[in-house]
């Protein structure tokens, strides 16, 4: 990337590791579905659902929203693709056009798709609620659901689906077992009335790791695809469970040195003169900032590698620019590349490291770098 200040690479092999990895966890005859929604957890949708079609390790693609879904067939993508979130009533006739599984829980949502009278059934995917309380409809419901769906020519019943609540956060497994037990019995209800469906489905990638029921016919990933374990706690059951199971980070996030300059001790560095220095300085001023989504809360606080060394970030994280302290590396100058996220040398860091650095998570790190960058796939 010669010609960009600020841009992300996509590691091609390691991304095509992690889904022989997963391949090789779920066995030959459970669907892989890739979930590339939030432009892939920041990593490039276009790119990443590219490479996965064409290694043919991925059986099924999952996105969020229409546009996604759209986006995807655009592309020439001919595989399955769910969504998994919500699509507005008026727009449901685009995703019936653009052959889109959809995943259901609202009476209004099949009834609107039933009245379109769409030349190609439509393939639906009712959402069951087994404790998330987010989407999904208890029992009574999904029972009128299916009925409905049964009965109308335009529609196909596919899939049950449903999430889980804590599968990452806890080595407990109470609750998974819960709502793993809650799923189980409303689909047994539903299967003794005749309104069973061939795709049952409730496995993300800390389900599919720790917890090998919950496998059954279609397994959807995100973050584990992605080279990123979903929790710390995840990683180290894994390692329990299946110690060749190796995950490698696909994305790394650069930019490269725009200015350098010496300063005296006690010179201010950025808006609020929140950092001074102690001592006489080398800074590197480098053209990323919060609009790119390098979190303002790593003012003051980040690393960046620069010639195999870290460099401290001072003072706060502009709108486009921030300041990183070069004064220990010796040789630095004007282009060279810098690593926000990813390994340079015998450095790395981490996404889980720029979690902590700004209290959250490795999916909201990677999902929130700014999709107008552009991704380079390497
Ligand atoms: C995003 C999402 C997933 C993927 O979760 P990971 O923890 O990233 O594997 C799976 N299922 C649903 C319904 C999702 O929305």
């Amino acid at each position: 990337m010669k010609q960009q200040n600020t841009w992300v690479e996509i590691d091609r092999s390691a991304l095509i590791h992690n889904l022989k990895m997963f391949r090789r966890l779920v066995g030959p005859d459970v669907r892989l579905m890739p979930v590339v929604k939030a432009n892939a957890y920041g990593h490039g949708m276009r790119e990443i659902a590219g490479i996965a079609a064409k290694s043919k390790l991925a059986d099924w693609l999952g996105v969020n929203s229409l546009e996604e879904g759209l986006a995807l067939r655009k592309q020439g993508l001919r595989l399955p693709l769910l969504v998994l979130g919500y699509v507005p009533l008026l727009r449901l006739k685009e995703a019936a056009q653009a052959g889109l599984r959809l995943t259901v829980y609202n009476p209004e949502t099949v009834r609107t798709l039933a009245r379109l009278k769409p030349t190609r059934p439509v393939a639906l995917h009712i959402k069951l609620e087994t404790g998330t309380n987010r989407q999904g409809v208890g029992l009574e419901v999904a029972v009128a659901l299916a009925r409905f769906i049964k009965r109308c020519r335009h529609l196909v019943l596919e899939g049950y689906s449903t999430h889980f609540a804590n599968i990452e956060d806890t080595l407990d497994r109470t609750y998974p077992q819960y709502q793993m037990s809650r799923y189980q019995a409303m689909l047994e209800k539903l299967e003794g009335q005749g309104l069973g469906a061939p795709v049952t489905h409730i496995a993300c990638t800390a389900a599919a790791i720790v917890f090998p029921q919950t496998h059954r016919r279609l397994v959807r990933l995100g973050i584990g695809i992605y080279g990123l374990w979903p929790s710390r706690e995840t990683m180290l059951s894994s390692r329990a469970l299946h110690p060749w199971l190796e995950l490698r980070p696909v994305l790394s996030w650069k930019t490269r040195v725009a200015q350098i300059k010496e300063v005296p001790a006690g010179s201010f560095v950025g808006y609020g003169c929140t950092y001074r220095t102690t001592r006489r300085s080398k800074l590197a001023v480098l053209p990323i900032g919060y609009y790119d989504g390098y979190d303002r809360k790593l003012s003051n606080t980040a690393h960046v590698l620069i010639r195999g060394r870290r460099a401290p970030i001072r003072g706060r994280v502009c709108m486009n620019l921030c300041v990183a302290d070069v004064s220990d590396i010796s040789g630095v100058k004007i282009e060279d590349e810098v690593v926000l996220l990813g390994r340079q040398g015998k450095e790395h860091i981490s996404a889980e490291q720029m979690a902590a650095w700004i209290g959250t998570i490795n999916y909201e790190v990677v999902s929130r770098i700014n999709p107008l960058l552009p991704r380079l796939v390497v």
